[in-house]
């Protein structure tokens, strides 16, 4: 586990500057058929397609992330690996950091927020305010998720995320590949999504074939990991992310599209 000091893509940006990066990439995408690759086909074009270091594994420790690891391991695949640390994840998801590191005999990056955004939003709002209202949820996702992981991509040219289709009604048309713009910078940065159109079924079977390690809060019917407070077990008929947030369930003031995202996912969403 490593606690980084991220190196930012530039230390000006003008106007002009990413018009050729972001053409390329652009390119990129639209001379690959991503939709019609496998999840290691994804991987391996990425990690053959961009420079060592550019590119990184980003996961929770949910079941994609975790396989996507082992994938890329098995294939000897040169990536690098980051998680998020929101200061508030369950001690299992501590745990198993560590777990997968060993087994994998990898390093995996750490991002955690930055102290005087975290002490200034507790200060004004309280520990706990996410249970206030959406908007104040969202505010601490931004500081303790969305600002960490975007001084992870300023550091990378490939973000590959666990995300599937079968996940949530958002998730459903999730693209295996797209651009995403570095927040406060014209750099785009390609994301991709390998496992996109798997689902759990066949992650479930992969995970058992290739004994690949489990995150154990899964066996305590949790579907979907995050903070603790934020993340509950779900039940046989809901949602994969209803026990995200789940005080706002019943709020039908809030879009139902975005109740379950923390903005990770959400191109350029600031509050
Ligand atoms: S999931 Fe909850 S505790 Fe974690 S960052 Fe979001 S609102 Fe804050």
């Amino acid at each position: 586990m490593t606690q980084t000091q991220p190196t930012t893509s530039a230390a000006t940006d003008p106007v002009h500057e990413w018009d050729a990066h972001n053409e390329h990439l652009a390119t990129l995408l639209d001379s690959q058929d991503l939709e019609s690759m496998d999840a290691l086909p994804v991987l391996q074009w990425a990690a053959d397609t961009f420079d060592v270091g550019r590119v990184v594994l980003s996961t929770s420790f949910q079941y994609s992330g975790v396989a996507m690891i082992h994938m890329a391991v098995e294939a000897g695949l040169q990536l690098r690996y980051a998680t998020i640390d929101t200061l508030r994840l369950h001690s299992e998801t501590y745990a198993f950091l560590r777990d997968v590191e060993a087994r994998y005999d990898i390093d995996i990056e750490v991002y955690r927020p930055d102290a005087e955004q975290l002490q200034g939003m507790v200060r004004r709002f309280g520990e706990y305010l996410f249970f206030d209202s959406k908007t104040l949820q969202q505010y601490c996702c931004q500081v303790r998720k969305v600002k960490p992981n975007e001084q992870l991509l300023k550091t990378v040219d490939c973000w590959i995320s666990g995300m599937r289709r079968d996940q949530s009604d958002y998730r459903k048309d999730t693209a295996k590949g797209m651009t995403v713009g570095e927040y406060g910078s014209r750099r785009q940065i390609l994301k991709l999504n390998p496992m996109a159109d798997w689902g759990e079924d066949r992650l479930l079977a992969y995970i058992a074939e290739n004994d690949v390690p489990r995150h154990p809060l899964y066996d305590q019917g949790y579907k979907s990991i995050g903070c603790f407070v934020c993340s509950t077990p779900v039940s046989a008929n809901e949602d994969q992310r209803a026990g995200r947030w789940r005080w706002f369930n019943s709020d039908d003031r809030i879009d139902p599209q975005e109740a379950k995202e923390c903005g990770l996912h959400i191109p350029m969403y600031n509050i």
